[in-house]
């Protein structure tokens, strides 16, 4: 039933709101915080977007923001200031276009340090390992 209240919600609500992989629960923009990857506001899960695109909309803003801040005439240290903060500007203003033009989804993160649970009986092992002592 709450399944479906979700998938209800979504339908008639922005499509920006995105339905968690993990739980399902439907996650409105207001609560995706502007990082890489952050936890389900429901089951704690640590999502990303997918980001299939971000890596050449980032190369395209580092070579935009070079080219913009050279033909600016900016030079050495003020050139790197430059470059730095156009390419941030371009890289954000390309993510958000790109959101508005493609919804992407959400996936959950892989590798985070919770996983790593069976990395305990390895230690557990060469704790008696050293018991033998001659
Ligand atoms: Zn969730």
């Amino acid at each position: 039933m709450q399944l479906l209240l979700a998938q209800m919600t979504s339908n008639t609500s922005s499509r920006f709101s995105k339905p968690c992989p993990a739980c399902g629960r439907v996650i409105h923009p207001s609560e995706i915080p502007l990082v890489d990857s952050f936890p389900c506001p429901s089951c704690g899960e640590w999502l990303t977007y997918d980001n299939r695109y971000s890596i050449a909309i980032w190369t395209g803003s580092i070579l935009g923001a070079i080219v913009i801040a050279f033909h600016l005439g900016y030079r050495d240290a003020n050139f790197v200031l430059v470059a730095t903060f156009v390419t941030w500007v371009l890289g954000l203003l390309g993510l958000f276009i790109l959101g508005l033009v493609v919804s992407l989804p959400l996936k959950l993160v892989k590798g985070k340090p919770f996983d790593r649970t069976a990395s305990l009986h390895l230690t557990d092992k060469s704790e008696s390992d050293k018991n033998p002592n001659p």
